[in-house]
């Protein structure tokens, strides 16, 4: 009996020490993982880092770039797409004017009438509507009559109302979303088909004119008189209200730019035309690369697994698109380090399932427990009961994401204006050439209009960006130039440019 309790209390203190030995280990291998879940955020903040000098260095690449780009076809990874818009709005233009918009899944409808003064726009959106799926791959002709009839319906509607519609020809600007090489204001070549749609037969063809002749086979009078894309509309628009307007960007779901360069930046690097004139050059600087930018291992897996591989570096690093994923990227990494995240598969392998919005609101979780921060790892990663150390280390894992992103989109505006000469440098902002205090510095107000929902639903990388645009322009600089948020360019935009170019019919040699 004796020898059984012996035994026994023998057993259990074996036991106990087991437990014991098992949980020290446990505790030993928890902190060794949230060491290396440590590292694992420290090294992205410092391959992420983006310090003024850094920043100075894009700069100068997308300054090189771009006239790298103008030089020659294919001279740069920037297309440099030359518009053929000369004159933007004014303020001036009077007028009922169309605009319609094909971007992606949705098309809209726009009637926008003019006084002649600025602001007074009168912006009629028609209810986005959707394509029917079947139209995206169906025919050229099918899909522009559908378009057609729905602007018919709508032109219809309005005119009942709209007394200014009844002077002169109706004019229409079209905005189109797809890669196209313009070859004058109003026609342009589609390149290809993106975001779904696939129409074989109208690859290669104006689609100005395929527009066109669906209006006619509806046998509505409208003249389709501009072709843009959506960074030249939201310039437009910034120029309407504010002359000092010469850049646009886009961060939304993608991003890209647009710019006025001088026409002797033109001729003399492409020599393609016989202008005088200053033109609008849509720079396409989601797909800008440069040795400068500090790209992590995220991004190269990120990269190589998208369907576009080595094309649109810089919009993979900036746009909306991309930053849920990259973080999601990063969490994943955390997860494999240590244990708290759960056994098993999650949600964390499946790609893009964190989109931006959700990343934003982790990022700008203010209660003290970040709620926020585990609700989203609950509900859409599958995650439960993340430990509030881990939390807190996530919410720094969005905002180093997102203040890279927000700066280099600050490097790339800065490499714009300076490729323009409004960046200060010459003088001022290098630094080299600082006027002696109280000597009055003559410094060209500029306006940079800014369109997309990362920039305006996004508040931390808006703040972002218009820091770092402050720190490379340097204090002397930075108040000449304004960055506007502009609404809905991409369909006003065209309107405007119809009506811009409806007194003056302007036609481009092409030599
Ligand atoms: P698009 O670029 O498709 O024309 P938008 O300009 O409206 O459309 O931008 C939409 C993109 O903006 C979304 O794909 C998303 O990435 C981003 N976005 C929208 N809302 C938010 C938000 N609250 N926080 C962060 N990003 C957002
Ligand atoms: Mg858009």
């Amino acid at each position: 009996m004796g020898k059984v309790v012996v035994g026994l209390a023998a057993g259990c203190a074996v036991a106990a020490c087991l437990v014991a030995a098992v949980m020290v280990g446990r505790r030993v291998r928890r902190r060794m993982g949230w060491r290396r879940v440590l590292r694992v955020v420290e090294e992205l903040e410092e391959v992420c880092a983006t310090p003024v000098d850094r920043l100075r260095q894009v700069v100068d690449a997308m300054a090189v770039e771009m006239h790298a780009g103008l030089a020659s076809e294919g001279g740069s990874k920037l297309k440099m797409l030359l518009t053929y818009v000369h004159d933007l709005p004014t303020g001036n233009e009077k007028g009922t004017f169309y605009a319609l918009h094909l971007g992606g899944t949705n098309f809209r409808v726009l009637r926008v009438q003019l006084g002649g003064q600025r602001s007074a726009i009168i912006g009629h959106d028609v209810d986005r509507q959707p394509i029917p799926e079947p139209l995206m791959t169906s025919t050229s002709e099918e899909l522009f009559d559908f378009i057609a009839s729905s602007l018919k319906v709508f032109v219809g509607k309005g005119d009942d109302v709209s007394e200014l519609s009844k002077m002169g020809k109706r004019e229409l600007g079209f905005t189109f979303s797809f890669p196209v090489k313009q070859i004058s204001f109003s026609s342009g070549l589609l390149i290809k088909w993106t975001k779904g749609f696939a129409i074989e037969d109208t690859v290669g063809r104006d689609v100005s004119q395929c527009l066109q002749q669906a209006l006619s086979r509806k046998e509505l009078d409208i003249q389709v008189t501009a072709l843009i894309n959506d960074t030249v509309g939201t310039l437009a628009v910034g120029h309407y209200h504010d002359e000092d307007t010469l850049v646009a960007v886009i961060i939304g779901t993608g991003t890209n730019a647009c710019y006025l360069e001088r026409a002797d930046a033109i001729i003399k690097c492409q020599g393609l035309l016989t202008t005088s004139r200053d033109m609008v050059v849509n720079v396409e600087w989601g797909n800008f690369w440069s040795s400068h930018l500090p790209r992590t291992s995220y991004d190269v897996d990120l990269d190589a697994e998208s369907p576009n591989p080595n094309d649109q570096g810089f919009e993979k690093m900036i746009s909306g698109m991309y930053l849920g994923d990259i973080v999601r990227r990063v969490i994943l990494r955390m997860s494999q380090e240590l244990d708290v995240f759960g056994p098993g598969p999650s949600k964390l392998h499946v790609p893009f399932i964190l989109r931006t919005p959700l990343m934003a609101a982790m990022h700008e979780d203010e209660s003290p427990d970040l709620r926020e921060v585990a609700r989203v790892l609950k509900d859409v990663l599958e995650i439960p009961d993340v430990p509030l150390n881990i939390r807190k280390l996530i919410v720094k894992v969005c905002d180093v994401v997102t203040c890279r992103a927000a700066r280099l989109a600050a490097a790339g505006i800065v490499g714009i204006l300076k490729k323009i000469g409004r960046d200060g440098s010459g003088g001022v902002a290098s630094g080299k050439a600082r006027p002696k205090p109280g000597r009055k510095i003559k410094i060209k107000r500029t306006v940079v209009a800014i369109e997309g929902g990362l920039y305006t639903n996004y508040t931390l990388f808006r703040v972002y960006l218009n820091e770092a645009m402050a720190q490379i322009l340097g204090e002397d600089v930075a108040p000449y130039v304004i960055i506007k948020v502009t609404e809905d360019g991409s369909g006003i935009g065209a309107a405007l440019l119809a009506a811009s170019h409806s007194a003056s019919s302007v036609v481009d040699t092409v030599l």
